[in-house]
């Protein structure tokens, strides 16, 4: 009798291994194409410093979300610069229109001053200036009033996703708030730390370049969102001075994925949102997101010595290096370890 049943084991043991598929998905990974960390930027106002700023970030492969106020003057000189910054993978972000500001920011105070012009309008010019499919992001004027959910409320239902803060500037509480992750409220979102020097009401800057690069390292190290800003009229230009400086720090590495702050938080949402499910040897993969806000891709996971094919067409091997975007379909390879980066609608197969 056990040798009856030791040989059906053995007989379902050799059904089972000869079933087993040549590709098994083992999951989502947390960053796009399984990145060690990752680095977001935000730049505020509109000043004509901001070119010098963005072609600083270009140099060394930094992406950032350029917020301006869309009714200034200088916007003139500006959109031009703006809509090739788009075209690099840049973002541009909306700081309003005039940039209302008032300490302190009472409720009276912030209810008058986020208007729907100021809020959609601002929206609607950079929609119309540039060739951006979504305005993602907002930043608060000066940090007033992020703090109020009735003024959050306001801002998400224009259709942004995400509000990026500036908190208690008077008392240098905007330097380092140390926020290595998303924020639990994406519409009072802060980040890791400034980079600028003394400006505005702040007692002081952040421009120390050995300070600035250690906590760089020290996010990187931990695998999280290293997510600076900078005000462009308080920087130093020149390869040598502290911004451009802490750039090439922290720019062009490889295991790195190098993306805006709104495009890093739709992310978010599209991969947790994103359904896989195999279907013979295909997998199918979905998302209920709208895919003209939630244009990326996400990274699947699998052990297979073949290699992917999306929709119909081989999916190409990407070189390692710094990823710099957050769209495309694109595999890498370790081994059997297979990283597949594709927009999260379609079919996937192996071969
Ligand atoms: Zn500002």
């Amino acid at each position: 009798m056990l040798r009856v049943l030791q040989k059906s084991v053995g007989l379902i043991f050799a059904i089972a291994s000869c079933a087993l598929p040549q590709t098994r998905y083992t999951g989502k990974t947390q960053w796009l194409d399984n990145a060690k960390a990752v680095v977001t930027h935000t730049i505020d106002d509109t000043t004509k410093f901001v070119p010098a700023s963005v072609d600083a970030m270009d140099r060394h492969g930094i992406k950032a979300t350029i917020y301006v106020n869309t009714a200034s003057k200088t916007m003139d000189e500006l959109w031009p610069r703006l809509r090739k910054a788009v075209a690099d993978g840049h973002e541009i972000g909306s700081h309003s229109r005039t940039h209302p500001c008032k300490w302190p920011d009472t409720e009276e105070f912030c209810g008058g001053a986020y208007t729907d012009a100021e809020i959609a309008g601002s929206r609607d010019d950079i929609l119309k200036n540039t060739p951006q499919p979504h305005v993602w992001s907002w930043c608060y004027p000066c940090g007033n009033c992020a703090r109020y959910p009735f003024i959050q409320k306001r801002i998400a239902a224009a259709g942004y996703i995400v509000a990026r803060n500036y908190q208690d500037e008077a008392r240098n509480g905007h330097l380092i708030p140390n926020l290595n992750t998303f924020a639990a409220n994406a519409f009072d979102a802060a980040y890791t730390q400034v980079v600028q020097k003394k400006g505005g009401i702040a007692p002081t800057g952040n421009d120390d370049l050995p300070k600035l690069n250690a906590k760089f390292d020290e996010v990187y190290s931990a695998g999280a969102i290293y997510n600076f800003m900078s005000h462009p009229q308080w920087l130093d230009y020149g390869p040598d001075a502290f911004y451009e400086a802490h750039l090439r720090h922290i720019g062009e590495r490889g295991g790195v994925w190098y993306v805006p702050l709104g495009p890093l938080y739709a992310y978010r949402e599209l991969r947790e949102s994103a359904q896989i499910n195999s279907k013979g040897k295909r997998f199918e993969v979905s998302t209920p997101l709208d895919r003209k806000i939630y244009n990326g891709s996400v990274t699947f996971e699998f052990r297979s010595k073949q290699n992917p094919v999306f929709n119909g067409t081989p999916v190409a091997e990407r070189k390692p290096g710094a990823l710099q975007q957050w769209t495309g379909a694109f595999y890498r390879r370790e081994g059997e370890r297979l990283w597949v980066t594709i927009p999260p609608t379609g079919t996937l197969e192996f071969r």
